[in-house]
């Protein structure tokens, strides 16, 4: 038997507690926190889509992407093949003056943000 230490134990909670993924958690030093948070729920599929609510027993009018009502939202639609979403990155990547995501997933948005260059400013 080990000796009690509140590490220990605290190592015993977290494994217990804790989610565990494959995935190591990576930080992009550029971009804000909040941002590294995204992405880091987008690549764990812990976004609050309609289809996750569902599956944790909230209690949601329907699975439907509220933007288009052609798909259940879940990640993937959300970040690939939603058509109005899709649209609206279009914008943004206009906006921001960067090459657009003509056609993406998940991974690729997280590749993008670590290999952008950011000599520039964002516009206004
Ligand atoms: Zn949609």
């Amino acid at each position: 038997m080990s000796e009690f230490s509140v590490k220990g134990v605290r190592s015993m909670i977290d494994k217990a507690l804790l989610p565990y993924s494959l995935i190591a958690t990576r930080w992009n030093k550029l971009i804000p926190r909040k941002v590294n948070i995204l992405a880091w729920r987008i690549l764990l599929d812990r976004l609050p889509t309609r289809c996750n609510l569902a599956k944790k027993d909230v209690d949601i009018p329907s699975v439907l992407c509220p933007l288009c009502s052609g798909s259940a939202e879940t990640r993937d639609h959300l970040f690939g093949a939603c058509e109005i979403a899709s649209n609206i990155w279009h914008s943004i990547s206009k906006w921001l003056q960067i090459s657009s995501f003509s056609s993406f997933g998940p991974t690729d948005i997280i590749e993008f943000v670590d290999n952008m260059q950011l000599s520039w400013e964002i516009p206004k």
